[in-house]
C-alpha cells in the first residue's frame, strides 16, 4: 500500500490491525470459492486480502480517492477483484450487483458514523444477499438484537429484525484498531429470511407505527400513535382493542407479533 497518511475521523477510518479478529471474522462470513463478495469501506484492506484468495469475485467500494487508489494498484493484476472508488450511500447498487437472488455476501467493517443508513440500504436490498457479516458499533448492534422491553428496543429491531436473522457473533475491543475508537465493537451475521418475519400487511405502514411508537419513548402508545395520524383518533382505541393491545403501554413493551398485528389493523383501514 501508499504512504500511511493519518486516518481520517470524517471517514470513520478506524483500521482492524489485529489478525485473529480478521480471520474472526472471514469465518463467519463462511465462504466457498462460489462466492461474490462486496466489501464496503476496505480501507487499507485489513480484510480484502483474505477475501480475494477465497472468492469467485470481490467488489471493493472505497470512498477515500487515496485509499481506493492505492487499492485498484494492488489489485490491478487480480481479474476478479473490482475496486469502485466512491459513497456506498451514493452509489446505484443495485444496478452494479444485478439481479440474481442471493448471489452475494457482504463482508465490512463499517464507517460506524454512516452505519445506520448503510444497514437500510442493504435492508433495500436484500434480496440480492445470502449472508451479511458486518462490524458496528457495539450500541448499535446491540440495538439490533434487543429483546421487547429493554432500552436498547426499538426502530432498527424490528425494521431490520422483520427481514433478517440476525446473531451477534462476538464483540470486539479498542485495541484491535488504528486508531483506536472509544467505543467497543461488535461483529453480526444477517441472514436475509424469504418472507417476513410477520405478517404486517402494508409494510409503509408498518413502518409508520414502528417509527411513530418510538417517537416520544415516554408516552403512551395511544398518544404516540394519535400524533402520528395513521387512523382518525375515535378509531384508535377500536383498532388497538381489536389487537387486544392497552393504548396506556409504552411502544417498547410491544412484541414484533404486536407490532405487525396493529399494522395489519391500520393497514385495512388505509385500504378502505
Ligand atoms: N475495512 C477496513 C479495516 O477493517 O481496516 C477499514 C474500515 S474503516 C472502519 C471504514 C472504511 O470505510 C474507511 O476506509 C473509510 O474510508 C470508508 N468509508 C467511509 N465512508 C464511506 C462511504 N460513504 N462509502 C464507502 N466507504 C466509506
Amino acid at each position: 500500500m501508499t504512504a500511511l497518511r493519518r486516518p481520517l475521523k470524517a471517514l470513520g477510518q478506524n483500521f482492524l490491525v489485529d489478525g485473529n479478529i480478521i480471520a474472526k471474522i472471514i469465518r463467519a462470513a463462511g465462504l466457498n470459492p462460489e462466492d461474490s463478495i462486496l466489501e464496503i469501506g476496505p480501507g487499507r484492506g485489513a480484510l480484502s486480502d483474505l477475501l480475494a484468495q477465497r472468492a469467485k469475485r470481490l467488489l471493493l467500494v472505497e470512498f477515500d480517492h487515496a485509499l481506493a487508489f492505492a487499492l485498484k494498484d494492488r489489485y490491478a493484476a487480480h481479474d476478479l477483484v473490482k475496486v469502485i472508488d466512491g459513497d456506498i450511500l451514493a452509489l446505484d447498487l443495485a444496478a452494479v450487483l444485478g439481479k440474481e437472488p442471493a448471489a452475494w455476501k457482504v463482508v465490512a467493517n463499517l464507517p460506524y458514523n454512516i452505519s445506520t443508513p448503510i444497514l437500510f440500504r442493504l435492508l433495500e436490498l436484500r434480496a440480492l444477499f445470502s449472508r451479511l457479516v458486518l462490524m458496528l458499533q457495539r450500541e448499535v448492534g446491540e440495538r439490533l438484537v434487543a429483546s421487547p422491553d429493554c432500552s436498547d428496543y426499538g426502530v432498527t429491531t424490528l425494521l431490520l429484525g422483520l427481514w433478517f436473522d440476525i446473531r451477534r457473533e462476538f464483540i470486539v475491543p479498542p485495541t484491535c484498531f488504528h486508531p483506536r475508537p472509544k467505543v467497543e465493537s461488535a461483529v453480526l451475521s444477517f441472514v436475509p429470511l424469504m418472507r417476513p418475519r410477520a405478517e404486517v400487511g402494508d409494510e409503509t405502514v408498518f413502518r409508520k407505527v414502528v417509527k411513530g411508537a418510538f417517537a416520544m419513548r415516554r408516552k403512551t402508545l395511544a398518544n404516540c400513535l394519535k400524533a402520528c395520524e395513521l387512523a382518525p383518533a375515535d378509531e384508535l382505541g377500536g383498532i388497538l382493542e381489536q389487537c387486544g393491545i392497552d393504548g396506556k403501554r409504552r411502544g417498547e413493551t410491544l412484541s414484533m407479533e404486536e407490532f405487525a398485528s396493529l399494522s395489519r389493523g391500520l393497514s385495512k383501514l388505509h385500504l378502505i
